[in-house]
C-alpha cells in the first residue's frame, strides 16, 4: 500500500511535533514554512529524516498531500491554504491530529482571556496530585510528540480558536469556556459571531459522560448555549451562586465552593494564591476540572493555594520609591486590561500610571472608560501611532502622556508616580509595533524597571 502523504504546514513547535509524529505512524511527511526554521527544529528535522523546506512553499508536492496539517498561525486566507483547500485537501489542526493516535483524557480550555493562567493552574493541580500529565496546545510542548515520544495519561491542552478551526472528530472529556469577548476579530472579517462559532467547536463531539464547565454569567456564552445543544454535563461557575451554579464563593462565610457529583469541597477564598475576579474565575475552572477528574480534595486545595503564577500575567515587578511595578504584558486586548484595573485596590485618588498601546485589533476603549476614570491618574501611551488612544481619552484622566519607546514610557512613568502609586504595563494590544512579542515587552519592561531599582540603591 502507498504511503499516505503527510504536509505539515509550519515549522514551530507544533508543526514539527506533528511530523514526527506521522514519521513514526509511517507516513512519508513533508514539512513546509514560508519563514525561517528555528535552528532547534531544522536540527530535530534532520535528526528525524524528515523533508522540510523554508522560505516558499513548493506548490506541487504540497498539493499532492492527502492530508495537511496547519499551524495555528497560518491564516486560512494565506494563498497555500486557499488553494489545498480549493483541490479539496483536508486541513487539519496538530491537536486534532495527535488526538487520533491516543486515549488519554482531554482536559481543553478556551475563552478570550485567562487561558494560559488556567491550564497552567490546572497542570499544577494534576502534578501536586501525582498524575502522569502533560501540557499541550498553545503552551507547553507539542501534544503529537508527546503523544508520539512521551505518552501521557491526561493532557491539559490550551486551544485558541485559530486552533479550534481545524478541529473536526477531536472530542475533549472536560471542555472549558472561560469568557468571550472581542480579540482577533481582524482574523475573523470583522464578525464577532464568526469567532464564537470558532470558540464553541470545543463542544463539538461531547457525549454525556464529557463535562462542560463554563462561566455562567458570560452574556456571549449564555446566548450562544442558548442555541446549540450538547449533551454534555453542564458545569457553570459564577462568583455568587445561581441555579445549578457548580463552583461559587458562599456569601456566608468566604468560602470557595466546587462541586461535582462525585466531589464536594470548600475552602477560605483569602487562600487562593492568585487574586482578583479573573483568577477567581480562573482556581474556578481549574478546580472544577480537577475535581470531574477525581483529584483528591486536599491536593486541589493545596495546589490552588500554592501555585506560582505565570509570568506576564499581573506579575509583581519591584517597588521603588514607595511606587510597585506591575507587569502585565499579555494584556493584548481590552477586556484582560478591564480585569487588571478591576483588581487594583481602589484608594481616595486615582493612583495607577497606565501604560497602554501598542498594535491595536479593533479596540473599543470604553470598555475600560469607567474604571479608567475611577482609578488612573495618567495613561502613558507607548506605541509607534498613539493617534487613537489620545484622542480617546485625552480629557477623560488627569493626564495623558505620548511616548514612542519602552525607555520613555518608563521614565514618564517614573515621573508621574508618587508614593503609594501603581505603574501598570496592561497595555490593551498587540506588542509587535514595537517588540516581538508580549514576552519580549514584558520582559525588556521588567529589565527597565529593575534598571531603576538598581539606581535607587546606589
Ligand atoms: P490567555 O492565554 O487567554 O491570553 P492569560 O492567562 O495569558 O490568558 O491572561 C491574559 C490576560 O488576561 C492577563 O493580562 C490577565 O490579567 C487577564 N485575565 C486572566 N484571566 C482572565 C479572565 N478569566 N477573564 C478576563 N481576563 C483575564
Amino acid at each position: 500500500m502507498e504511503k499516505k502523504r503527510l504536509v505539515v504546514l509550519g515549522g514551530g513547535e507544533s508543526g514539527v511535533g506533528a511530523a514526527i509524529l506521522g514519521k513514526d505512524k509511517g507516513m512519508d511527511v513533508f514539512l513546509s514554512d514560508m519563514g525561517t526554521i528555528a535552528p532547534r527544529y531544522r536540527e530535530m528535522l534532520e535528526a528525524e529524516g524528515i523533508e522540510w523546506e523554508d522560505g516558499s512553499h513548493s506548490a506541487q508536492r504540497i498539493l499532492q498531500a492527502d492530508e495537511v496539517v496547519k499551524s495555528p498561525g497560518i491564516p486560512p486566507t494565506a494563498p497555500i491554504v486557499r488553494q489545498i483547500v480549493e483541490k479539496g485537501i483536508p486541513v487539519i489542526s496538530e491537536i486534532e491530529f495527535a488526538g487520533r493516535y491516543t486515549d488519554a483524557k482531554m482536559v481543553c480550555i478556551t475563552g478570550s482571556n485567562g487561558k494560559t493562567t488556567t491550564t497552567m493552574l490546572t497542570y499544577h493541580i494534576l502534578k501536586t496530585a501525582g498524575i502522569n500529565v502533560g501540557l499541550a496546545g498553545n503552551v507547553g510542548k507539542s501534544m503529537a510528540l508527546q503523544v508520539a515520544r512521551d505518552p501521557h495519561d491526561v493532557y491539559v491542552i490550551e486551544l485558541s480558536s485559530f486552533q479550534l478551526e481545524n478541529m473536526y472528530d477531536f472530542k475533549a472529556n472536560v471542555a472549558v469556556m472561560l469568557n468571550i469577548t472581542p480579540d482577533h476579530l481582524d482574523r475573523y472579517e470583522y464578525k464577532m459571531q464568526n469567532y464564537i462559532n470558532a470558540k464553541f467547536r470545543i463542544l463539538n463531539n461531547l457525549t454525556p459522560e464529557d463535562a462542560f464547565v463554563f462561566w455562567q454569567d458570560d452574556p456571549v456564552i449564555q446566548s450562544q448555549l442558548a442555541q446549540v445543544t450538547t449533551e454534555a454535563r453542564m458545569y457553570p461557575f459564577a462568583e455568587h451562586v445561581e441555579r445549578d451554579t457548580h463552583a461559587y464563593v458562599d456569601d456566608s462565610d468566604g468560602e470557595l465552593v466546587l462541586s461535582t457529583s462525585a466531589t464536594s469541597l470548600r475552602m477560605p477564598r483569602a487562600e487562593l494564591s492568585l487574586n482578583g475576579l479573573h483568577n477567581l474565575y480562573n482556581s474556578m475552572a481549574a478546580g472544577l476540572s480537577a475535581c470531574l477528574l477525581d483529584i483528591k480534595k486536599d491536593d486541589i486545595r493545596r495546589a490552588l493555594s500554592d501555585f506560582d503564577g505565570v509570568e506576564h500575567r499581573l506579575e509583581y515587578v519591584a517597588d521603588i520609591d514607595g511606587v510597585r511595578y506591575i507587569n502585565d504584558s499579555k494584556a493584548t486586548n481590552v477586556n484582560s486590561c478591564w480585569y487588571a484595573l478591576e483588581s487594583m485596590p481602589e484608594g481616595q485618588k486615582p493612583g495607577i500610571v497606565l501604560i497602554l498601546g501598542g498594535k491595536d485589533k479593533g479596540n473599543d476603549y470604553s470598555e475600560i472608560e469607567q474604571l479608567v476614570s475611577r482609578k488612573v491618574k495618567t495613561i502613558v501611551c507607548m506605541g509607534k501611532d498613539n493617534t487613537k488612544l489620545l484622542g480617546f481619552f485625552t480629557g477623560k484622566v488627569p493626564e495623558i502622556v505620548d511616548t514612542h519607546s519602552l525607555e520613555e514610557a518608563v521614565e514618564a512613568c517614573r515621573k508621574a508616580a508618587s508614593p503609594g502609586d501603581t505603574v501598570l504595563l496592561s497595555p490593551c494590544c498587540a506588542s509587535f509595533d514595537l517588540f516581538n512579542s508580549y514576552e519580549q515587552r514584558g520582559t525588556l519592561f521588567k529589565e527597565a524597571v529593575m534598571a531603576l531599582k538598581n539606581k535607587e540603591n546606589r
